[in-house]
């Protein structure tokens, strides 16, 4: 079914499906972004929060694409004891053209917040999103990949908090996606970003990596796939307890902080990057991470890439033609639990 945003019904019992209508700045169309609510099927007891998922965010990332599309027809009404929204496909022009960035109007969504009800295409769906979704949801997940920009290791991520006690929250819910690490990441590093502005109106905010090199990965797809479900177990909105993914216990990952801006080191000249050390690896400073080759020249001329400090390389370019400035690697502080 396709509608206008303004007239979705968010209280209708059991599961709604439909694609909003959202229309196209230089063009006559419409770009059709799919959004499911799912509401008990009858009235339950108690007060379960709402959860909002979103997708797609960045179009040429997959496994949530995939996974939380599967989830709208797989979440039952008659278990639910709360709403969930689904949003598999938020920018959904950049998700049909396979790009980071809406081709419509060239923007990042994940920059784009909180919106602006006259903008272009991306600015209104995310100004949709800030004021008819965000303000009923106390959980948002915005579940991400590194599309051709950056490899991570597997892992959920947030944001320092200055609250001790929300911190602690967030961390138990991005703990539930069992990914191997979970990301604390500088909020300095851009500004617009989804769960910014969710984390900004008091919710509990929580990000991920589950791929990249715009591909599906199975490891991924699992996280998101069960890890969302772990996340309505714990909110109440589904009977059962968290269960383990792919033989990893929720709580058991590696926490990485990264918080300065100085913990993300950028190229510092352009070449074909070779990297030589795992991702989620402990390194010391000085050690070998790559190599930027210069291969305007033969024999072909390399930079050595070497750690600035001792910690965990949480995340690294993902291509291997490198321009000079792009952010190169990530070394993170381990943190215990
Ligand atoms: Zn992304």
């Amino acid at each position: 079914m396709i509608i206008q945003p303004d007239t979705l019904d968010w209280d209708r019992p059991g599961s709604t499906h439909v694609r909003l209508s959202f229309g196209l700045d230089g063009s006559w169309g419409s770009s059709l972004v799919p959004l499911t609510v799912i509401n008990p099927s009858r009235p339950v007891p108690g007060n379960a929060p709402t959860v909002a998922v979103f997708g797609g965010t960045h179009g040429n990332e997959y496994e949530s694409q995939v996974a939380l599309t599967r989830l709208c027809t797989d979440l039952d009404p008659d278990e639910l004891g709360g709403r969930v929204i689904i949003m598999p496909r938020l920018s959904e022009d950049a998700c049909r053209h396979g790009t980071r960035a809406a081709v419509e109007d060239g923007v990042n969504m994940n920059r784009a917040f909180p919106g602006d009800p006259h903008g272009t295409l991306s600015y209104r769906i995310a100004h949709f999103v800030s004021t008819m979704i965000i303000p009923q949801a106390e959980v948002i997940l915005d579940l991400h990949a590194g599309g051709r920009e950056c490899a991570y290791a597997l892992c959920t991520s947030l944001h320092p908090l200055p609250d001790q006690a929300r911190f602690d929250r967030a961390l138990e819910l991005a703990s539930l996606f069992a990914t191997p690490y979970v990301f604390v990441y500088s909020r300095q590093l851009a500004t617009g970003l989804l769960t910014d502005y969710a984390e900004d109106q008091g919710k509990l905010a929580i990000g991920g990596e589950f791929g990249g090199g715009e591909t599906v990965s199975p490891t991924g797809v699992a996280h998101v796939y069960q890890g969302v479900i772990n996340v309505l177990r714990h909110q109440g909105l589904l009977p059962g307890q968290p269960e383990s993914i792919l033989g990893r216990q929720p709580g058991t990952g590696r926490i990485v902080r990264a918080d300065d801006l100085s913990d993300y080191v950028p190229a510092p000249c352009s070449g074909i990057w070779e990297p030589v050390v795992p991702l989620g690896n402990d390194v010391r400073s000085g050690d070998l991470l790559g190599r930027l080759y210069d291969v305007d020249h033969h024999p072909a001329r390399f930079e050595p890439i070497r750690a600035h400090r001792d910690g965990v390389l949480i995340a690294c370019y993902q291509r291997a033609v490198c321009e000079t400035g792009r952010t190169l690697i990530v070394i993170g502080d381990p943190v215990p639990r």
